[in-house]
């Protein structure tokens, strides 16, 4: 027999989905989902779920309600286990979860209700302005300004400017003036302060706050921001001086390649900026070496270190491994050098301490520390596992000083192809750009240069991570703004946010 789960998605933030939620949509067998629901958390479903999209937006319903009660009725007569229904905010908050609720029950279907974190109270708090406070606010009251009719519901508005809590309404975009009106009428305050949440929770969350009386203009139009909340209070004072979220509003452009730059996007985010990926790379494993990377798995014993120069390498190092039908213990023989925290990092989720890392995190102080660190009298060679098109500087200084080194190119970058016009929007719509290597800098370059649009990048601040990403940079005579003191996301997103304050 199936259950259907009336599940909260929350406002639009996936990392604030209940660990139920969560658990409910990555192992449902359907999922019936609104517009509400933001596309960060649709993609967290797994491709064989079968999914329903039954959005609707002010205005254009594509199911009718009735249409979505039956949906869930015919679908849980089924051979399936779980269906979610799935809801933006929580399913009983202006939802419509009430009444599928009671459809559910009539039917005989068994059902279970998933609360969520409902916007009306997450979207002002990811601007520092909480519902209620002491000595501000003793109340907050959830209304919808929605009615069938289009006219403002009936409310006792006397009743609500007593009320002197918070207000927060729902669905109210095109009832903005009316509903300040009908306050300022019943007694509130002209300079009581309102504010326009939108898109709360979300990277492209704004908050436009004003008074009361600036919100009674019937000409203006606000329909652009859906989805909104009308929030009226003294407690939105609060988001003066906010210091959480010091990326909000801010558009950084992200170059690393797709598979790599969730780390840097989920930190940029996390601080409210919206990340812009640009990947102008694609990696991929370099099959013209595949029987020469095999044999050398095979024969580690050969070589005294290895040398790893990017969490890429070890990427594709550790595929290589698999695809030989070997495991890290074929690393045994040999000493392992890493050349920053980003690659260590990497090397310890697999269950590798590296034995060196230098202090600077450049070729030029890797190859001189090393020499230092280690006996000439090391015969063996070392071994290099890199990208075809990685540069020569480590090798060349490495054999110079009396280290043989073999090459091992064991993946290739390949470019990705843009629009002129999507490249140009992106870039002159951003507050900086981030590149946290040379090849992403290099590979940035060809594809405007092929488009004429080079001129851009000398007007977006640029930052960089690490020194030979810097000097790539310059070598197109741009100087970075920014070059992390470190080379780690961390310091990254710490200058950002040092930088644009
Ligand atoms: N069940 C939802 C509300 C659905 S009604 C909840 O509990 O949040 C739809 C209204 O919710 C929108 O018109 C808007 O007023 C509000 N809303 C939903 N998500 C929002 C968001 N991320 N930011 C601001 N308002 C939002």
């Amino acid at each position: 027999m199936s259950t259907v789960y009336l599940v909260g998605a929350g406002p639009g933030d996936p990392k604030l989905l209940t660990r139920r939620a969560y658990e409910l949509i990555t192992t449902a067998e359907i999922i019936v989902y609104d517009a509400l629901v933001s596309p960060r958390i649709i993609e967290l479903i797994p491709p064989t779920t079968r999914l329903y999209n039954v959005g609707k937006r002010y205005g254009a319903h594509s199911m009718k309600q009735p249409e979505i009660n039956a949906l869930l009725v015919e679908l849980a007569s089924e051979d399936v286990k779980k269906i979610v229904r799935l809801k933006g905010g929580d399913p009983f908050v202006f939802a419509h979860g009430g009444e599928e609720m009671q459809v559910l029950r009539e039917a005989g279907i068994r059902y279970e209700i998933v609360p969520g974190i409902t916007a009306g109270l997450a979207a002002p708090a990811y601007f520092d302005i909480p519902v209620t406070h002491r000595a501000v606010s003793r109340s907050f009251t959830c209304l919808t300004a929605h009615s069938e009719s289009g006219e403002l519901p009936d409310f006792d508005w006397t009743a609500l400017a007593k009320l002197g809590g918070t207000l927060i309404f729902y669905m109210g975009v095109r009832q903005i003036a009316s509903i300040s009106q009908a306050l300022i009428e019943a007694g509130c305050d002209a300079s009581t302060p309102a504010a326009l949440v939108s898109r709360g929770t979300t990277p492209q969350q704004t908050l436009l706050a004003r008074t009361l009386g600036e919100f009674t203009d019937a000409e203006e139009d606000f329909t652009a921001y859906t989805p909104a909340l009308f929030v009226i209070g003294e407690v939105i004072r609060l988001n003066e001086g906010s210091t959480s979220r010091p990326l909000t509003g801010k558009k950084i452009i992200v170059t690393r390649a797709r598979h790599q730059a969730s780390s840097l996007q989920e930190a940029l985010e996390a601080e409210g900026a919206e990340a812009l990926l640009l990947p102008t790379i694609e990696l991929s494993t370099n099959q013209e070496v595949a029987t020469e990377v095999s044999s050398c798995l095979r024969e580690l014993y050969r070589y005294g270190w290895i040398f790893f120069t990017s969490p890429n390498a070890v990427e594709f190092f550790f595929a290589a491994l698999r695809e030989a039908g070997l495991d890290s213990r074929a690393l045994a023989p040999c000493r392992i050098a890493s050349l920053g925290p980003m690659t260590s990092a990497s090397l310890l989720s697999r269950g590798i301490q590296p034995d060196f890392m230098p202090s600077a995190y450049h070729a030029k102080a890797f190859a001189a520390e090393f020499i230092q660190h280690s006996s000439k009298c090391e015969a063996k060679p070392i071994l290099l596992p890199a990208s075809a098109l990685a540069h020569d500087d480590l090798p060349r200084l490495l054999e110079e000083a009396g280290y043989p080194c073999h090459r091992l190119p064991l993946y290739t970058n390949n470019p990705i192809h843009y629009e002129q016009e999507e490249l140009r929007a992106t870039l002159s719509s951003a507050d900086y750009l981030t590149a946290c290597s040379s090849s992403a800098v290099h590979h940035l370059v060809e594809l405007l240069e092929a488009y004429q649009l080079t001129e851009l990048l000398h007007e977006l601040p640029i930052a960089v991570l690490g020194e030979q990403t810097a000097e790539a940079v310059r070598s197109y005579g741009i100087e970075p703004q920014l070059i992390a003191p470190q080379a780690t996301i961390t310091a990254l997103v710490d200058s950002l946010i040092e930088s644009l304050r």
